[in-house]
């Protein structure tokens, strides 16, 4: 059977942990050839376990070191990957980070970092991949669209996030830049969509499930009592980044387990 994403080349951002390292295997496995980006030395190592597991599973994968904050990098890193690849089909904007603070004791360094990478992060990749596209044309023996961005959000793209301000601010301006860029490249049939995540086990939120006490407070804000896994994002992301989501475009895919049902509403009224 012809897998979903053969032949196609993706990059995806922060892939050596986490949900974007459950992306890159899931394309992977697919037939996506994945560049699995990391921001740092620190993280090759994780990066090339990545690598590894695909490769050990016949599928094909290189890690590349890139800051997606800074400009020259990203652009570096787009074109590094058209010469060794060819081209860029899908990109997943997945890297992000927090630096939480009480409103009024948070300084300008930790709202700047938190917005350079969530956002400006993904405003530059986006820019980068577009103009890729752009540039390639449409291979319909290939895909049906021009070519496929995912940005990764969260449900506090939604959800008010008290000591997150500078998170949800970042979030609340992914679901607009996603929306606004694919309004502006759908008559060139390029689909842009975010997925939301709700709550998923990675190292990003390891405090609040590392305990049975701090997992059970926060199932009180999952209505399918159940913590997510980065396999479930996987799946969503292979469906947005393939033929089977043709007709979709701008929207956000939320995968949540129902976090943004309000479950405190449940017996309340
Ligand atoms: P994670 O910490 O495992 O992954 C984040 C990745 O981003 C790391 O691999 C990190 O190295 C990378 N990164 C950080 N700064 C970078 C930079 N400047 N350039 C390139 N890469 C950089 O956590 P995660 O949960 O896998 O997070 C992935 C994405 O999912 C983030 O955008 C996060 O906001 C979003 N998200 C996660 C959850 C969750 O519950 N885990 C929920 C909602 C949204």
């Amino acid at each position: 059977m012809k897998r979903k994403l053969e032949n196609q080349i993706a990059i995806i951002t922060g892939a050596s942990s986490g949900i974007g390292a459950g992306c890159a295997i899931a394309l992977a496995d697919e037939g996506a050839t994945v560049v699995v980006n990391y921001p740092v030395p620190a993280a090759r190592e994780m990066a090339d376990q990545v690598v590894d597991r695909i490769k050990a599973t016949g599928g094909n994968a290189i890690a590349y070191q890139c800051d997606v904050s800074k400009e020259a990098e990203v652009i570096q890193m787009f074109a590094d990957t058209v010469s060794q690849f060819g081209t860029v089909d899908i990109l997943i904007n997945n890297a992000g980070l927090q630096r939480d603070a009480k409103f009024t004791e948070m300084t300008l360094e930790q709202w700047n970092f938190v917005i350079g990478v969530n956002l400006t992060g993904q405003f530059l990749c986006a820019r980068e991949a577009i103009r890729v596209f752009l540039q390639r044309g449409l291979d319909p023996a290939k895909s049906k669209s021009l070519g496929k961005i995912i940005c990764m959000s969260s449900v506090h793209e939604v959800i008010p996030w008290a000591g997150h301000a500078n998170y949800a601010a970042s979030k609340g301006g992914v679901m607009l830049l996603m929306k606004t860029i694919a309004q502006e490249y759908a008559p060139h049939k390029i689909r842009i969509n975010s997925i939301a995540p709700g709550a998923i086990a990675t190292p990003i939120n390891h405090d609040a499930w590392d305990t049975a006490e701090h997992l059970q407070e926060l199932l009180k804000l999952v209505p399918e009592k159940r913590i997510g896994q980065v396999e479930d994002i996987g799946k969503a992301a292979v469906f947005l980044a393939s033929d089977d989501a043709d007709y979709i475009n701008g929207t956000t895919l939320f995968v949540d387990g129902g976090m943004t049902l309000y479950p405190g509403f449940e017996d309340n009224g």
